[in-house]
């Protein structure tokens, strides 16, 4: 069997420690306090409704890596000074802002304070409850007097009432009285040092281009800060931005013992505090509801009226009713959108933190987007990127449509933004921004962001996923074809006809999903996604004709279009230069991707990845060498363009040359290397990919959640393992469960139909759990499915190849050449230079690995 590469992941093994995160298929729990990893539980922990998230931070606040409240799409601006000006370029930068905590109740015993970090505990829990959406913490502390005390509390951002935050905190002595001092407060964390002068790790620090800015000026300016009865009440505006916020807290004591409160509110603080006389036996229960409102602009007095009325219904409706209602709507969740793997209970339970994690980033997004690490940390500075369709709408398409009609409505929002940057560029149509929170393109990097044009693409991909998955006309009369039309505008004028030899159509000077690679011609990714979204305009256009032909001349009008420019448009996608290498019989990256030199991966030391914090850009653009999935991410989404032969030759050429840099990478290449028969490789990706934030496989979970990688898993199983695809409104079968699985089971609706999947060994059963008889294919035999369960029998998996690709250069026979003997080698690793010692620590000479193992076998 050929040796797989180093670079690529481990074999599967379960990487948690099971002593201290215990298995339960149901929830994510820790069972002993761990101070040295702050930053990655305050990640796991996590609770958002996908429009207000609370990092897992302790009550306590003071044992923290960082703090984190964020609201999707409240962010402050800054100018984007570019060393170097240019026309066009990004102006003005977008970071989300730590908004005012509300999390932080501090507990005093005989006026010892609780610190985690210090305390002596007798017992400690916390659990986050995937089937309530509870995040619960247990722990008995043994006070230096030896008075032990229980404390219990609970945190939530209710799916229901998205403007609200519930939280309990009770504390019972044990042995003996004591006089307790709760101080439950609201604190902006965002300007400067918290109360104990230690500044936040949230906001951005380092060289670490994928972490959020930090800001020198003050951020939230105070308008408000009140006491209103028993309500607290703090307001800002944001400095530049302008936006708007309000957070009110409301407190409710429950005890038999004596007790008093007092509150006390300053611009950057406002607390309530109780003084207990708590007798042995006697618990005193505080809870508190939280409202946030935020705005562009509207006054925050009147957010504060706003945050009132939550406050006031959800007093009414009292904290165990609201706890039920939000279990409520997770129970839904599952309902629709559960993957059971049987027998593999630590499989089982990371997979259904990644959907919680799904459900938490994107159930009550609502108008906003979906920011790539959801609302668990201020990553990628609370940025929307193409994650949201490519990675999360696949999801959301097949189990919780009316979300992702939400995040398509949000693009469609933007559309005016988009018009106006394409005209920016140089171009017609619309351009959707690569990065951004308000609309504006806030990369201040072009070649590795701007340049993506791809986003186009992918914003129509994900629009035409959910037209034909749900079949919401409406949505692509109304809104869809808007975006379908002023998409194909773009890569109709971007591109240009070129003869030489056939007369085809070229895009010039974009980048890929590969950001190891920018500003190339023809990008294969690019031509194939631009053609998918050239033809899904025309298709759109043709059947509002046929459909409607009253609105289809209002839509006409209404965009200026005329049949001739949609004629255009198939013409540009039936002669699309999709780049095909006959010579190494692979489709390259772009047009001249297989001139580079080979990065060998192999021979390049684990401390210099990833490579972005190790090389400057240009040493890497150099080489053949992959951020990320970019040709086999094609493979995937648009897999009907490419033949089985193909897609096994570009998986064999780029799998090599892949580092895998990139979160969004290691869940397409386990689709791809399940397709094309690496079974091993595939679970090995998988687990990567399942693992990347639970085991902090990247080493920066701290920063949040890879929200497009929990997406990614998702499909890994349910593409990937599952083989389903649906390609032009089609829904097929082709599964490729992993020898060492029993079973797979996931639900998905078609058609509004609620469809049950169970892939096993050796049959497919399907079943329609709620709506109409649904009709899909199974390894091409048309099955027809209702509510009685329908047995398909499997003839095995698809192919099996053992091990993995090899590296590419001596498969590609291109020898490059470093000396003047003319000897080749198969692939270079350039000298790496460390800062902290001013010493060179890679391998002194660009390496030559001659590479001897023989072709991998194909085992059908
Ligand atoms: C990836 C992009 C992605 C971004 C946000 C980058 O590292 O290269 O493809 O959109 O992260 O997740």
């Amino acid at each position: 069997m050929p040796p797989t590469s180093d670079h690529r992941p481990p074999p599967p093994v379960d990487p948690l420690d099971r002593t201290r995160f215990p298995l339960d298929p149901w929830s994510f729990t820790e069972c002993a306090y761990e101070g040295g990893d702050l930053g990655v539980t305050e990640t796991l922990f996590a609770v958002s409704n996908g429009y207000l998230g609370l990092r897992g931070n302790v009550e306590e606040g003071r044992d923290t890596y960082a703090h984190g409240t964020f609201v999707n799409g409240f962010h402050e601006t800054w100018p984007i000074r570019h060393a170097e000006e240019a026309f066009g370029l990004a102006r003005v930068g977008q970071t989300i802002v730590n908004v005012p905590d509300p999390k932080t109740i501090k507990l005093y015993v005989d006026d010892e304070p609780l610190l985690l970090s210090t305390a002596d505990l007798d017992e400690y829990e916390r659990r986050l409850d995937f089937r309530d959406g509870l995040l619960r913490r247990s722990v008995v502390w043994r006070t230096s007097a030896g008075k032990r005390v229980r404390i219990t509390s609970t945190r939530m951002t209710s799916v229901v009432e998205r403007h609200l935050a519930v939280m309990t905190f009770e504390v019972e002595m044990l042995d003996g009285h004591a006089a307790l001092d709760i101080s439950s407060q609201i604190l902006n964390r965002q300007d400067g040092s918290d109360e104990y002068h230690v500044t936040s790790a949230a906001m951005g620090e380092g060289l670490d281009p994928r972490k959020a800015e930090s800001f020198e000026h003050r951020v939230l300016d105070p308008v408000l800060h009140e006491s209103r009865g028993e309500r607290l009440l703090l307001g800002y505006r944001c400095h530049n931005s302008g936006m708007t916020i309000a957070t009110m807290a409301e407190h409710r004591v429950e005890t038999d013992n004596a007790w008093t409160q007092r509150q006390h509110v300053e611009p950057d603080l406002a607390k309530h505090v109780f003084r207990v006389d708590a007798r042995e036996g006697q618990p005193v229960r505080i809870e508190k509801l939280v409202a946030v409102h935020s705005s562009r602009g509207v006054p925050p007095r009147e957010l504060a009226d706003r945050c009132a009325r939550t406050l006031d219904r959800a007093v009414v409706r009292g904290v165990p009713e609201l706890q039920a209602e939000h279990a409520g709507t997770w129970k839904r969740f599952w309902a629709e959108s559960d993957v059971e793997i049987p027998d593999q209970p630590h499989l089982q339970q990371a997979v259904r933190w990644n959907l919680f994690q799904l459900g938490q980033a994107s159930l009550r997004a609502g108008s906003h987007g979906i920011p790539a690490k959801g609302l668990t940390g201020s990553g990628y500075g609370g940025h929307y990127f193409w994650d949201t369709e490519c990675y999360v709408l696949p999801f959301l398409v097949y189990t919780h449509p009316q979300a992702a009609r939400n995040a398509l409505r949000f693009r469609h929002g933007m559309l005016e933004s988009a018009r106006r940057r394409a005209a920016e560029m140089s171009q017609h149509g619309a351009l959707f921004p690569w990065r951004t929170i308000n609309g504006e393109e806030a990369s201040a990097y072009f070649a590795a962001g701007t340049a993506q044009y791809h986003i186009n693409a992918d914003v129509a991909y994900a629009l035409m996923k959910y037209a034909r998955a749900t079949e919401d006309v409406e949505f692509l009369r109304d809104q869809g074809v808007d975006i379908l039309v002023e998409t194909a505008r773009l890569w109709a004028d971007l591109g240009f006809w070129q003869s030489n030899g056939s007369r085809q159509f070229h895009i010039h000077a974009v980048t890929g999903p590969d950001e190891y690679t920018t500003i190339v011609n023809d990008n294969l990714f690019t031509n194939v996604m631009a053609q998918l979204n050239l033809r899904a305009a025309v298709e759109g256009v043709r059947e509002l004709r046929d459909a409607d032909p009253r609105q289809f001349d209002r839509v006409m009008a209404r965009l200026g279009l005329g049949e001739s420019e949609v004629t255009a448009w198939e013409h540009a996608a039936d002669g699309m230069h999709i780049p095909y290498d006959k010579t190494v019989g692979v489709h390259p990256q772009d047009s001249h991707f297989l001139e580079r030199e080979v990065w060998d991966l192999d021979a390049t030391p684990a401390h210099t990845r990833p490579l972005l914090l190790h090389y400057h850009p240009l040493v890497i653009y150099r080489f053949q060498v992959l951020k990320q999935a970019d040709v086999v991410l094609a493979l995937y989404l648009a897999g009907d363009a490419f033949t089985a032969e193909q897609k096994l030759a570009d998986f064999d050429y780029y799998d090599p040359i892949t580092t895998g840099d990139s979160t969004l990478s290691a869940v397409v290449q386990s689709i791809v290397a399940a397709e094309v028969g690496y079974h091993d490789l595939a679970l090995r990706y998988f687990y990567a990919g399942l693992f990347v934030d639970l085991a902090d496989g990247h080493g920066n979970a701290s920063d949040g959640v890879h929200v497009a990688s929990t997406g990614g898993v998702w499909s890994a199983l349910v593409a990937g393992f599952g083989g389903m695809r649906d390609h032009d409104g089609e829904l097929t079968l082709d599964p490729r469960l992993p020898d060492s699985w029993t079973g797979i089971t996931w639900r998905m609706r078609w058609h509004g139909s609620r469809l049950r999947v169970t892939v096993g060994q050796q049959a497919v059963l399907l079943a329609v759990e709620v709506g109409g008889p649904v009709d899909l294919s199974v390894r091409g035999s048309t099955v027809h499915v209702g509510s009685e369960e329908v047995r398909v029998e499997l003839d095995g998996h698809g192919p099996r190849r053992a091990g993995g690709p090899r590296a590419p250069a001596v498969a590609s026979g291109i020898p490059t050449h470093r000396s003047a003997d003319g000897a080749s080698r198969s692939g270079v690793v350039p000298h790496s230079w460390s800062a902290t010692d001013g010493a060179e620590d890679g391998p002194s000479a660009p390496v030559n690995r001659p590479h001897t193992e023989d072709p991998p076998t194909a085992h059908p």
